[in-house]
């Protein structure tokens, strides 16, 4: 395991060398390519996750070191499964990471006329047929990785029978499925991709951006090369499982009158742990219920960390951080967690919340006054500057900073201790109330007015610092306690993955404390909860919190697993 994450990871600083890279520089010196155009290419056919990340970055980085462009493409081929939905929630989650493609906005679709023309120039050629084998049949023709392939009856049609028939795919003749447009290669070669692909297939459906207009569609490797020919790019970045159809793509590029010869270049996808980076898994998570929408916070998505409150800079960082190579890893989702805390830790402003509280009152502080005292908003950055928070004689605590019998090692609240409450005052619990059941309700405390601000003038110390609230002026919240989605670093493949789910992905704290100040902190951001880690207030008419509730969403804890693996290694 360890192996395979320093064989991911490598921060050498230098903003990056990789074989990617190195190629373009290349090309560029020795003037094979003028500038570099690459692009990033989503199927609208879901949201975009973490690793889709890794390729917007590649792709829209060496655009930008390099001086050249990165477009945006949709490779909206197949109308089933594509939605205008995941095109607006792509579009919004690349501006979200940093990127601009500026007027470079484009669709696979806005070649189908271009494509079809290609796909006749083919026919022409004798190099393409439409083939009436039902599905199965040209399964079993297809052959095996061992086993060469059949060809088939229809491959040797004419040229005027193939052309006419196509023509008549086109115009909406057939039903679906009845026939398909395929190249002619090689039945028996090596590559399955080469067996006589599919080309075009009918299909009868509503297309986000044709509509009706076509009832057949080009297959993604039909429209993938060549949209990239169109768009003039010179090196088109992909993931290794494509290395396979590079040759058919190469083939289709070499006999056809196209405008530009793109390279394709394969690099490792991101893999995490704890998580699932599959379309069809995450779509699956949410067709099922199992997470509350394509942007639940405990989803890798790009609009699940957004909400969870994970700045883009972060998820930059931590994709700078891998290395872009051939050989497949997996990443521990602790080191994405340590990227995000290591922004965080500098940039979020602190406040005080009591998530499970217990009420103190302070004896010896009149009833009816309050005071506002001055909290920093950071204790390592003055220019982040501070606030004033209320404190008057009732007060909430977290309960677990109370111990009626505390252990040798515990410095927080206990009976006749005293503890500092951050930037105000010492105090000391006098007498502890319990319920019927024995359980305690309520603490009843003296505070030494000399202690403001939290130091003694008789420089007396005490061990422990804890955050408090004062209750008639708290603000009541809900905050969410996300956890790990699965159980396993890799969770099960096929359908089991599902019995992986971590049962405690979520704790809902329905009634929790916040500073007052709190309620008019805008949805999206991101504070430090002193004490108890990262919250994200929830966008304001999220479904699933109401428009006007009060709901914060922890990022992360405090604790650093990952930093403290790094300094052990
Ligand atoms: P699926 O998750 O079902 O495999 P996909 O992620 O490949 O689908 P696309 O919309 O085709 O969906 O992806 C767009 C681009 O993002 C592709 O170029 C793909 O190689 C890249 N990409 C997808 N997943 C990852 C990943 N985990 N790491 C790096 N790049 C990825
Ligand atoms: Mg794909």
């Amino acid at each position: 395991m360890s192996d395979t994450v320093a064989n991911e990871t490598v921060d050498d600083g230098t903003g990056g060398s990789d074989f990617i890279r190195d190629i373009v520089r290349q090309d560029l010196a020795a003037g094979r390519c003028q500038s570099v155009v690459t692009r990033f290419p989503p199927e609208p056919n879901g949201y975009l996750h973490i690793g889709h990340a890794k390729s917007i970055c590649l792709n829209f980085g060496v655009a930008g070191e390099f001086d050249g462009r990165c477009h945006l493409r949709f490779d909206d081929t197949n109308p089933m499964r594509e939605e205008q939905e995941f095109i607006e929630a792509i579009k919004q989650d690349v501006r979200w990471l940093g990127f601009d493609w500026g007027e470079h906005l484009h669709f696979a679709s806005d070649n189908f006329e271009q494509l079809y023309q290609w796909a006749e120039e083919l026919i022409s050629a004798g190099k393409a047929y439409v083939d009436d084998l039902p599905v199965e049949e040209m399964r079993a023709y297809r052959g095996t990785v061992t086993e060469a392939g059949r060809n088939s009856p229809y491959r040797d049609r004419g040229v005027a029978e193939n052309l006419d028939l196509f023509r008549r795919m086109r115009a909406g003749e057939f039903p679906d499925g009845a026939r398909v447009l395929r190249a002619k290669i090689d039945m028996s070669a090596g590559n399955m991709n080469l067996r006589d692909p599919v080309l075009y297939r009918i299909l009868h459906a509503e297309h986000p951006r044709t509509g009706q207009e076509w009832s057949i569609y080009p297959n993604y490797d039909f429209a993938h090369g060549q949209s990239d020919a169109i768009e003039g790019v010179t090196h088109s970045l992909c993931t290794l499982e494509f290395a396979d159809h590079r040759p058919l793509y190469d083939w289709l590029l070499e006999n056809l009158d196209v405008p530009a010869r793109p390279r394709q270049y394969e690099f490792a996808r991101l893999n995490l742990s704890h998580t699932a980076l599959s379309k069809r898994r995450l779509t699956q998570l949410v067709a099922e219920g199992c997470v509350d929408g394509w942007d639940d916070p405990r989803l890798p998505t790009l609009s699940g960390l957004r909400r969870r409150g994970v700045p883009a800079a972060a998820v930059r960082d931590f994709i700078s951080r891998l290395a872009i190579s051939k050989s497949d890893g997996l990443v521990e989702m602790a080191m994405l967690e340590h990227c995000i805390r290591e922004m965080l830790n500098l940039d979020a402003p602190r406040r005080m919340a009591v998530l499970r509280p217990l009420k103190v009152v302070i004896e010896n502080y009149p009833a009816d006054e309050s005071e506002m005292l001055t909290a920093q908003n950071h204790p390592g950055n003055a220019d982040m500057g501070s606030r004033e928070v209320p404190f008057s004689r009732e007060l909430y605590i977290e309960r677990d900073d109370f111990m009626e019998d505390p252990p040798r090692k515990f410095f927080r609240l206990g009976p006749g201790r005293e503890v500092r409450l951050r930037y105000a005052y010492f105090i000391t619990c006098q007498e502890v109330i319990k319920d019927a059941g024995g359980e305690v309700v309520e603490l009843r405390c003296t505070y030494d007015p000399a202690t403001r601000g939290g130091n003694a003038p008789d420089g007396r110390k005490v061990k422990g610092t804890i955050h408090w609230l004062s209750s008639a002026h708290a603000a009541a919240a809900e905050v969410r306690l996300y956890d790990k989605l699965f159980n396993s670093e890799v969770p099960a493949t096929g359908d089991d993955f599902l019995s992986d789910l971590n049962p405690n992905s979520l704790e809902v704290v329905t009634q929790a404390w916040l500073e007052p100040g709190l309620a008019a902190m805008p949805p999206g951001q991101t504070v430090q909860f002193e004490r108890l880690g990262y919250f994200c207030r929830d966008q304001g008419g999220h479904p699933a919190s109401g428009s006007d509730a009060l709901v914060f969403n922890r990022t992360l804890g405090l604790r650093d697993s990952w930093a403290k693996l790094q300094s052990k290694a």
